[in-house]
């Protein structure tokens, strides 16, 4: 039988992988393997995805991929989990113990002077963040990575200042099956890191590990940081910390980085790693058999062409045994030599009786729970475990999933738009106003020319003001979604919405950024960073301007006011829902044009749920004002300018004082008949419009000053001319920012 007959609670044992290519070798790396026990524990609200329970960690995954699962039905109820058996005696190791993985300790390999740099690398929630901000505290900068929109966050440890540590994209292999694992094996293989910190979540850590095999066979120095010890220890686990060493051959420090305890010593650990170039002692981690002798003799065979391409062999030759094609490519082997690897593979594939990267896959996990039963005493059914089912029971429940997330949302913009955010907007706008006036009354006394004047209050101030007073809307709404991305929230909702986007042709995660778009297409473009493919990720960012931002919302008042006062709350409903059918056209015809092919497949973890530390939370925050004040000092200033300049200057290069004498009239008249047919053809609408691509809100302002009123604006415009002008609003191109982001 297949996977998907498993009934829910039902448990089966995996007999075969089907399907083919990077989604099955996705799967395979998630630790789905034949051998490997599974249970289903819920389907999704609409009936698909599926939870599984697979490694001691949840997993969602399609109907349609579950279909190439074989699996076995173990009949039965689940034996309760041993309680623990033993309990390591050492705490860990500290540096002072420093033998065997020491081993070095003197002479300098590395020139003087050299920066050590570190690639903190591992799954995704395994707290990678939360450690990289205890590294670097304040001291680090954000870009992206070269040719790919992904974050790219550099650091200096605190107190090293020789030292840099780059937070790598959370990743589970290191096949190339998302952008976030090529980037991350392109950044170990190319920038060559001093040092990898390898980050293992020891609440999963057989799926942790699987990186880590694959970490050490690109050899180079590394220290693992076993993280979430309290909660392991919380629940009565522990590792055996030196013995777990000596099998890997690498220091092994547990940690807690939420604590910050064990950092201190981490630290030293790598740097020490690091500055001796103590590469790991073992690479070799098979057993005598088929799959061993097929990789050395595929190690011999290309290690000229590893070492003349500078990859490490192992990690070469593993990689040439799964099948991945950039390797070969990156090799530049001969036919000869592509011939050969292919028989010997061909030869281990019928020795052992799974096809190659199966036969990897169960190699590497074959490995690891060998280290697992020597090293790990596991945890009883943890608390955190039992809580997140609890909470699952509502929050993605059959009847309760849909309608608990949209009160979730609407709470997350009541207190955004009208509570939190708008009190401290209207805070920065006092603040800004006040600023203004000053910088005026400074200006008029010191006699400064009136043009430069003018430019300062009325461009720049104006301008820049009017959008930085959306600063607090945006932290205090990047703050809340940040709390339930981390909780690990935002995870359930992409699993419960994923057959409704599927329809789409995005998958359950683009769900995110479009809600964000009802709050500003600013912070929903900057979050689409997380989706794992480039064609969703665009389709998302085309899609997410349909979604009514809350700057069109001045606009739809202001003529709901003037011309539908009886229907004004079937009118706004109207737009919004208008703008959302429009999007689900769009998206329609996207899927079928110009973002053909699948959607991501939706493999995806689920973390049990924790709460955020405050200080990642703090420095998310920081983070998008810093983004956004960049860009207010950058493309909005030079915008703002521009516009001034063309509203304040005639075409003779001469200031006006009547706005419809100046260039922005002129270049608004040449609109005005392209517009006329939709019954927008006043200059001044156009004026209006124009301004709008600067700023939604901008629009009624200035409708309001070229018309003198609301009342004006009703006697010279026709219900329908108003309507076209909502419906236009709220379907032409969105604002500069949005355009720049
Ligand atoms: P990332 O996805 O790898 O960057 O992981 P994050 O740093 O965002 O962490 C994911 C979640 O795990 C957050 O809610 C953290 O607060 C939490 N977390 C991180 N480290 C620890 C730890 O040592 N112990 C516990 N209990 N929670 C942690
Ligand atoms: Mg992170």
């Amino acid at each position: 039988m297949t996977l998907k007959e498993l009934k829910v609670g039902q448990r089966g044992l995996v007999t075969s992988v089907k399907g083919q290519g990077a989604l099955r070798q996705h799967i395979l790396d998630m630790g789905m393997i034949p051998g490997t026990e599974v249970k289903v524990e819920k389907l999704a609200p609409l009936g698909d995805p599926m939870e599984l329970r697979v490694r001691d960690y949840q997993l969602t995954i399609r109907l349609s991929d579950a279909e190439n699962i074989g699996v076995e039905a173990i009949p039965g109820e689940e034996a309760p989990k041993s309680q623990a058996r033993r309990r390591s005696v050492t705490e860990h190791p500290g540096l002072g113990e420093m033998g065997k993985f020491h081993p070095k300790g003197t002479g300098n390999p590395l020139p003087e002077g050299e920066v050590l740099t570190f690639a903190l690398v591992g799954n995704q929630n395994s707290g990678k963040t939360t450690l990289f901000n205890q590294l670097t505290g304040a001291n680090q900068h954000v870009g992206n990575f070269p040719g790919v929109t992904v974050d790219r966050k550099d650091g200096a440890i605190r107190g090293y200042p020789n030292t840099l540590v780059t937070d790598l994209p959370g990743i589970y292999s290191m096949s190339p099956y998302s952008g976030e694992e090529l980037v991350s094996r392109r950044f170990v293989l190319e920038e060559k890191p001093k040092a990898i910190i390898n980050i293992v979540d020891a609440t999963s850590i057989e799926r942790s590990l699987y990186l880590t095999m694959q970490l050490l066979e690109m050899d180079v120095p590394m220290v693992v940081a076993l993280n979430m010890m309290d909660e392991l220890t919380g629940n009565g686990g522990s590792v055996d910390v030196n013995a777990m060493e000596s099998l890997l051959g690498v220091p092994v420090m547990p940690i807690s980085a939420v604590k910050n305890s064990g950092v201190a010593e981490l630290i030293e650990h790598a740097v020490h790693v690091a500055r001796y170039q103590e590469k790991p002692l073992r690479q070799d981690f098979c057993a005598a058999g088929a799959v061993h002798q097929s990789l050395h003799a595929i190690s011999h065979l290309i290690e000229d062409h590893a070492r003349a391409a500078g990859l490490p062999v192992r990690f070469s030759a593993c990689k040439l045994a799964e099948g991945d094609s950039l390797m070969a490519d990156q090799l530049d082997l001969d036919a000869n030599e592509k011939d050969g690897i292919e028989h010997i593979l061909v030869q281990m594939e019928k020795e052992r009786g799974l096809d190659r990267s199966a036969a990897m896959a169960d190699m590497r996990f074959s490995f690891i729970q060998s280290v697992c039963e020597k090293c790990v005493t596991r945890p009883r059914e943890s608390r955190e475990r039992q809580r997140s089912q609890r909470a699952d029971r509502i929050l993605t429940g059959k009847y309760t999933a849909i309608p608990v997330f949209v009160a979730i949302m609407a709470l997350v913009f009541y207190l955004t738009f009208n509570v939190i955010g708008a009190f401290l907007q209207g805070l920065l706008e006092d603040g800004i106003g006040r600023f203004t006036q000053w910088v005026d009354g400074a200006m008029t006394q010191g006699g400064v020319n009136p043009v430069v004047h003018d430019l300062i209050v009325g461009g720049i101030l104006e301008g820049v003001g009017s959008v930085l007073s959306f600063l607090p809307i945006i932290v205090t709404l990047f703050f809340f979604l940040s709390l339930l991305e981390d909780s690990g929230y935002i995870a359930r909702v992409a699993f419960f919405m994923d057959t409704l986007l599927r329809k789409l042709g995005l998958s359950g995660r683009s769900i995110v950024p479009l809600l964000i778009g009802f709050g500003c297409t600013v912070p929903a473009v900057m979050s689409t960073r997380t989706l794992p493919s480039d064609r969703d990720r665009r389709m998302t960012i085309l899609l997410t301007p349909f979604m009514s931002c809350t700057a069109k919302l001045p606009i739809y008042a202001f003529f709901v006011n003037a011309f539908f006062p009886a229907q004004g709350g079937l009118v706004m409903t109207g737009l919004y829902v208008f703008g959302i059918l429009m999007g689900i056209l769009a998206a329609l015809v996207c899927k079928k044009t110009l973002f053909k092919g699948e959607a991501v497949p939706f493999v995806m973890e689920l973390p049990n749920y924790r709460l955020p530390g405050l200080r990642s939370v703090a420095q998310i925050l920081w983070e998008k004002a810093r983004d956004f004040l960049q860009r207010a000092f950058s493309v909005i200033l030079v915008a703002t300018v521009v516009v001034w300049f063309l509203k304040s200057f005639d075409i003779r290069l001469n200031m006006v004082s009547d706005t419809s004498q100046s260039l922005l009239a002129g270049a608004a008249g040449l609109l005005a008949p392209i517009l006329a047919p939709l019954g927008l053809g006043d200059w001044r609408v156009c004026t209006a419009l124009i301004s709008g691509f600067m700023a939604k809100e901008s629009v009624v302002s200035v409708l309001r000053v070229l018309f003198g009123g609301e009342g004006g604006v009703a006697a010279a415009m026709s219900p329908l001319a108003a309507m076209c002008l909502l419906v236009f609003s709220l379907l032409y191109t969105p604002c500069v920012a949005a355009v720049a982001s």
